[in-house]
């Protein structure tokens, strides 16, 4: 539920993009980490609402997903985290929660101007 106003907020933005551009969105390219808190497909859902009768109507979403990654304390690496494990696949360090997969944000904004 929580997406509804994030949603509205991407809409916002690819909305100004298109006014600045005096055209229309037909594509909104979306990063978001599965540790973000915000679900892909309720984006979505919410989109097609929200962007009804604005210049974002129709434009196909895009979502890329991040998975989580671990950092291992001992040797260094980035890995994703095996299902009640924590342990480094490189050397069996301990790994630490990093800022990869939290991600949530507008990479790029697709437009389609008339000329
Ligand atoms: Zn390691």
């Amino acid at each position: 539920m929580h997406e509804y106003p994030i949603t509205q907020r991407i809409v916002q933005i690819a909305t100004a993009e298109a006014d600045k551009a005096h055209g229309r969105v037909t594509g909104i390219d979306l990063v978001v980490g599965d540790d973000s808190g915000f679900i892909g497909e309720s984006i979505q859902m919410y989109f097609d609402i929200i962007s009804e009768d604005t210049p974002c109507a129709g434009a196909a979403l895009h979502i890329e997903r991040v998975r989580p990654k671990l950092k291992c304390g001992a040797c260094g690496a980035y890995f994703e985290r095996k299902p009640f494990s924590f342990a480094c696949p490189a050397c069996g360090g301990d790994g630490t929660p990093t800022g990869i997969g939290k991600e949530f944000y507008v990479k790029s904004v697709e437009l389609e101007v008339d000329d």
